[in-house]
């Protein structure tokens, strides 16, 4: 993911913004996500339903499609949904890795889904997490993270006091996380609330320094980074690149978007996997 966003920003990738088709009779949409990268160009076909959560199916389901890019060749079809789930929060590590301080020990997840999961396990990756709080819409299933992941459920204030790292990743449309909450030095990956007009974090947090994934999907598909008329210190690969110096500023907020870009990368590396292990099978 480091690769793929330092390349990103660079210039490297043929990216155009994502297409959202609504889906309004079943409260859903579909993301068409196609990008040209290195080797390979292709697309994610992602469908969002929020319904999907009371009928236990996964809410973000997805398939990517391969080509090669000399001759346009098929090369694979393969499922997004876990791909989509990982490399999410691979790129929120990649962020934290960065922004965060080394001895961050306290993390705050505000969200109880597929994405509150990744994330731990991700970001649990990069740095030593001896204190994790979560708060959730729904008091049992903060209840139920926590007691699987060996954290606590909170109010999300007492969540967001004092800690080192907050992740944001919930399907709401109203900030439900506030910067008067936030210590000095604290970085919130803010990965919920895609489209102009859906938030996570409110004004007073994006008065932080904002980083994002793209600055042309934050400015056409954030509401966090519009509604807020936030200023982008920088992009996440221009930060990884030295293009942009580190910021500065008390908080720190990596906004994601998610990027076809990622999804290309991730499903190269899937495939290069699938085609070694099978080349050492035959020898
Ligand atoms: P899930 O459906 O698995 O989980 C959704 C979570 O959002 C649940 O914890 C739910 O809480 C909470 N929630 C739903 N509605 C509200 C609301 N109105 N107010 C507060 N909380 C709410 O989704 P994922 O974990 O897969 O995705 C989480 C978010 O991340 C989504 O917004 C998704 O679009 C986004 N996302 C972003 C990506 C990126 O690249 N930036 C990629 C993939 C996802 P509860 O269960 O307690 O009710």
């Amino acid at each position: 993911m480091e690769r793929a966003l330092t390349d990103f920003s660079a210039g490297h990738v043929i990216q155009p913004l994502r297409r959202i088709i609504p889906v309004p009779q079943h409260n859903g949409r579909m993301g068409s996500m196609p990008a040209v990268y290195g080797d390979v160009l292709g697309a994610k076909l992602v469908n969002v339903f929020p319904d999907n959560r009371s009928r236990d199916l996964p809410t973000h389901q997805a398939l990517i499609v391969l080509f090669r890019a000399d001759t346009g060749e098929p090369l694979a079809v393969l499922d997004g949904r876990l791909i989509t789930e990982l490399r999410t929060a691979a790129v929120s590590a990649v962020a934290t890795r960065l922004l965060s301080p080394p001895q961050a020990s306290s993390l705050a997840i505000f969200g109880s889904g597929v994405q509150a999961r990744a994330h731990f396990r991700a970001l649990s990756l990069v740095r030593n997490f001896t204190d994790v709080r979560i708060w959730s819409r729904t008091p049992e299933n903060a209840q139920a993270l926590a007691e699987e992941i060996g954290g606590r459920a909170t109010t999300a204030e007492e969540a967001a006091r004092g800690a080192d790292v907050v992740v944001t990743v919930t399907n709401s449309a109203e900030p439900i996380l506030r910067g008067k909450w936030l210590k000095k030095g604290a970085l919130v990956n803010a990965v919920g609330a895609v489209g102009a007009l859906r938030r996570e974090v409110d004004t007073e947090t994006m008065r932080g320094a904002v980083i994002v994934d793209s600055r042309e999907a934050a400015m056409a598909e954030s509401g966090d980074v519009l509604l807020a008329n936030a200023q982008i210190h920088a992009e996440l690969g221009e930060l990884l690149s030295g293009m942009e110096p580190m910021p500065q500023a008390e908080i720190s907020v990596f906004k994601s978007l998610g990027l076809a870009v990622e999804d290309l990368a991730a499903a190269k590396l899937v495939l290069d996997i699938v085609h070694s292990s099978r080349s050492r099978m035959v020898h």
